[in-house]
């Protein structure tokens, strides 16, 4: 499993093997398709007309061939929706870097929408994941959008399951009961104690936000019990990992998604103290199910993680998963869509109103396999690495087929922290980690924190 991407991770948990497996079977033409193509992804460069959509197109041909050949691809079922470029913070590693405020308009918002509904075919359980820029700068919006869609997906007989990643600074009462009370769950971005978490998510005059955060969590709590954060880890606290961690749950925070953040000075030094970091982190997260305390780690929690035999190369992205910018734009994820900076996504494989008219594209996506891997095929890990995250492999090579020597490097790091997670636990606990997988997942059952 892929600890460097959260949303890997969910989409991976969200479509299990059985997605992946089924891949195999529809790739007949993608695979000459990554074989020719090395970097074939390049980049929207820019906006043409901030009101249509950059992938539209005046070819009915295209249009109607783009939707008949999606017909025979995975239906889709995550959908992400980027509601504005705009946020109130200015974290110096974001990766929507241009912070122009581009805002998604309720026409996109609905055609997104009964995008997914359409193309989500026959699955019933759907998940929408509002995102930014910061989210609540759209809290008109979302107050709009929650009830049509639910009306919508309950008229088609599906479900919606909200998310969302906020900086949690715009929450107020009133916006904490709203959101509570139409389902709507969020993940805080935290990265850790006041000094770490401050370094690099101030507001524009510099104010913390970690104070204004800690003052509105318990009021938070009180809507939503279960809280957790996205924490992303800089050079500078990588060896206080286990303490931010720590103090973090001691304010209220159950449940961590802990990666490290992009874009910053991974160099070898600074790579070999993560590395140390999250092993005192194992360490951590041992003591804390020991004591049978409400404290979780996604990366440590995963299936996958106790069946290395075989990791998926690739992700969720434009396969079950996908991404509306604010035009309305699609992208095989939030990542894809904003690497490059905002309206310079990659892969962009069409738009919500008319449909999928750039379909090779999300062949690409499709077709990332260990087959498309040129530097990966022999390598040891092979089988329980899959391969980085397409979008950081573009940013650093032009090509989501090739990864660049970081991700690599990051990725034998998680496969030693899993290993020594695995064997640690077999220590502390005396039983095999299957078991133990089974065992968290029926106390996620108990009563909260
Ligand atoms: S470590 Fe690098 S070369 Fe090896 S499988 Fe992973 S991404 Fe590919
Ligand atoms: S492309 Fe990268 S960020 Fe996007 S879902 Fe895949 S692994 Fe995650």
């Amino acid at each position: 499993m892929c600890a460097l991407c959260w949303q890997r991770n969910i989409s991976v948990s969200i479509e299990s093997g059985m997605l992946f497996a089924k891949l195999q079977q529809v790739n007949s033409d993608q695979q000459q398709l990554a074989d020719e193509c090395g970097n074939a992804c390049k980049p929207i460069t820019e906006y043409n007309e901030p009101t249509k959509p950059r992938t539209w197109s005046e070819s009915l041909t295209e249009i109607v061939h783009g939707n008949m050949e999606a017909r025979k691809m995975f239906p889709l079922s995550y959908m992400e929706l980027i509601l504005t470029s705009d946020c109130n913070l200015r974290c110096s590693y974001c990766f929507e870097r241009d912070k122009k405020p581009f805002n998604m308009s309720d026409e996109v918002a609905f055609a997104a929408v009964d995008f997914l509904i359409q193309t989500s075919r026959d699955i019933k359980d759907l998940t929408i994941l509002l995102f930014g820029g910061e989210p609540m700068l759209r809290f008109d919006l979302i107050q709009r959008i929650v009830p049509y869609a639910n009306k919508k997906a309950a008229d088609a007989g599906k479900t919606i399951g909200w998310d969302m990643t906020t900086n949690g600074t715009l929450i107020d009462e009133t916006r904490a009961r709203w959101m509570a009370e139409h389902k709507v769950k969020y993940l805080l971005s935290l990265d850790g104690a006041k000094e770490d978490h401050d370094r690099y998510r101030k507001f524009p005059d510099g104010r913390s936000s970690y104070e204004l955060i800690m003052e509105h969590l318990p009021m938070m709590k009180s809507y939503q019990p279960w809280m957790g954060t996205k924490m992303s880890v800089t050079p500078e606290s990588t060896l206080r990992l286990r303490d931010n961690l720590y103090e973090l749950w001691k304010n209220g925070i159950n449940q961590f998604i802990v990666g490290y953040a992009h874009g910053l000075d991974w160099n070898d030094e600074n790579l070999l103290k993560y590395e140390q970091g999250m092993l005192n982190v194992c360490e951590l997260y041992l003591e804390m199910k020991y004591n049978e305390k409400y404290f979780r780690i996604t990366a440590f929690e995963e299936e996958s993680l106790c069946d290395i035999k075989e990791v998926p190369f690739g992700c969720g992205a434009g396969r079950g998963r996908f991404c509306v910018d604010t035009q309305g734009d699609l992208y095989g994820c939030s990542k894809m869509c904003t690497i490059m900076g905002h309206g310079k996504g990659i892969l962009p494989f069409g738009n919500v109103l008319q449909g999928f008219t750039l379909i090779n594209n999300r062949k690409h996506c499709l077709n990332d396999s260990i087959k498309s891997r040129r530097k990966c095929q022999g390598c040891d890990y092979e089988k329980s690495c899959g391969g980085g995250c397409p979008a950081t492999n573009y940013e650093r090579t032009g090509s989501i087929y090739l990864q660049g020597d970081e991700e690599c490097e990051t990725s034998l790091i998680y496969n030693r922290i899993n290993e020594y997670m695995r064997k640690r636990h077999d220590d502390v606990f005396n039983t095999d980690w299957s078991n133990y997988v089974r065992r968290t997942r029926i106390e996620k059952s108990l009563p909260l924190h």
